[in-house]
């Protein structure tokens, strides 16, 4: 109930600037047709066994790829946090988050249920684009919900910093779950981070249809498949849609930052 009420305020556009900062390309019925087709025809999602060496290893990999196109990117952009800290949790549902100042949480269940590192890194550069655009910071929901989620993880960090500086920390995953739980962005925020990862992405010369993998799988394992990404995130068919035309607009434009909304 409490959620609805900032749901009702969000919609009166008047308190809560909870949209998208940038223009994003429209999505047609006729898209939306076509990747539903594409995730009826798709094979179920298939989680494989990985050590948490190997997943800290890959998750790694995959902000090492990212990070100098994203901070570039971040500092062009102007808009939002550019200092991030990544953490992986042992969770093993497909999902990850970003919250607080800079903090990205990245679950071992996104290295299981990958096809490739493009997939890993959209996922990456998905949660790089919360911050880059300042969607905790825009909005009175995500605001109140961010400084809660902030008290979460200084408590996270502070227990944390007897490791190697430098080194990933894997926190527990009960704590760091709750905390992803708690996340709420509006669509057109999650629209705008999928578009920003998809620019990360080609700007660090990465492959963007291996990467629209990722959502593909969620999409067809959506009800099948151990994930809270759904909570957090909308998953489907209109969201690969908007991958699409995220892509074919950042290729025709060779990765600029789309007009200010
Ligand atoms: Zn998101």
């Amino acid at each position: 109930m409490q959620r609805r009420s900032f749901m009702a305020l969000a919609g009166s556009g008047l308190v809560c600037g909870c949209g998208a900062v940038h223009q994003l390309p429209v999505v047609s019925d006729g898209n939306i047709a076509m990747a539903q087709a594409e995730v009826r025809t798709a094979s179920p999602p298939q989680r494989r066994w990985v050590s948490d060496d190997e997943a800290a290893q890959t998750l790694r990999t995959a902000i090492q790829l990212v990070r100098m196109p994203a901070i570039n990117l971040c500092h062009q952009m102007n808009v939002g946090v550019c200092d991030w800290k990544f953490r992986m949790s042992r969770a093993r549902d497909l999902n990850a988050g970003a919250m607080g100042y800079g903090q990205i949480v990245l679950n071992r269940g996104i290295v299981e249920y990958a096809n490739n590192e493009e997939e890993v890194c959209l996922v990456v550069a998905h949660e790089i684009g919360h911050h880059a655009a300042n969607h905790i910071a825009r909005g009175t929901a995500s605001r109140m919900i961010g400084a809660l989620i902030g008290v979460a993880v200084v408590g996270v960090v502070a227990v944390a910093t007897g490791s190697d500086p430098g080194r990933d920390i894997v926190d527990s995953a009960a704590q760091l779950g709750a905390t992803i739980g708690g996340l709420s962005y509006s669509k057109e925020q999650e629209r705008e981070a999928d578009y920003m990862a998809a620019l990360i992405l080609y700007r660090a010369g990465l492959d963007l249809d291996k990467a629209r993998g990722l959502l593909v799988t969620m999409a067809s394992g959506s009800g099948r498949m151990e994930t809270t990404f759904l909570d957090t995130h909308p998953a489907g068919p209109e969201r690969l849609a908007a991958w699409d035309r995220a892509a074919a607009e950042i290729r025709a434009s060779n990765g600029r930052v789309p007009q200010r909304a």
